[in-house]
């Protein structure tokens, strides 16, 4: 049983994390995995919701805003922007340009569809439709690559006293939490 301290260094350098996701998805992809199943059940309202958010504010879900969105939605983990450019550009056809790609990302994630996770570089699409302001915790699986989204009132009250405390003025509020989820821990265990 290795000691706290290098199961956190060990996080830290992900040596492992690559091929033990690879072996996690093959096993529990599909049919067994929570996150797939919720992106499949809830994908196409959120989408819907995106158009009429999209209507309401005046804005345009462009065609290849529309794609990268889709796309997202495709996955339940979330997807990088050179991954997400091969996806949707045409097959045979010539590759988006990454810039293009960045603002599709940017217009999503300025309207809430979508999310950055820092700590993946990635993106995934929103199951929920929270306010602006909302502070989101994200429950990140190492395993199955799975993220769970908590948007309690709880971890707004706590963020907001630290925030105040600092006289720290927040533009983006968003946890990561890197872990096991809860299907991969008793698959573990
Ligand atoms: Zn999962
Ligand atoms: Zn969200
Ligand atoms: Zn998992």
């Amino acid at each position: 049983m290795p000691d706290e301290s290098s199961q956190r260094n060990m996080t830290k350098l992900q040596p492992h994390a690559h091929a033990h996701g690879d072996h996690a998805h093959d096993m529990h992809d599909g049919e067994t995995c929570r996150h797939a199943q919720d992106h499949r059940a809830h994908g196409a309202e959120a989408l819907a919701r995106a158009e009429r958010l999209c209507k309401e504010r005046g804005l345009r879900l462009t065609p290849i805003r529309r794609q990268a969105l889709e796309a997202l939605h495709a996955d339940h983990r979330p997807v990088g922007a050179y991954d997400l450019a091969d996806r949707i550009s045409p097959a045979g056809g010539r590759r988006l340009a990454p810039i293009s790609i960045y603002r599709a990302l940017d217009f999503l994630v300025e309207q809430g569809f979508v999310h950055r996770l820092s700590s993946k570089n990635a993106y995934i699409a929103c199951l929920h439709g929270h306010g602006a302001d909302d502070v989101v915790a994200f429950l990140i699986c190492e395993a199955c690559g799975g993220v769970d989204e908590d948007s309690s009132s709880a971890m707004k009250k706590a963020v907001a006293a630290v925030t105040e405390i600092r006289q720290f003025s927040p533009s983006h509020q968003m946890v990561e939490i890197v872990g096991l989820c809860e299907h991969c821990r008793n698959a573990a265990s």
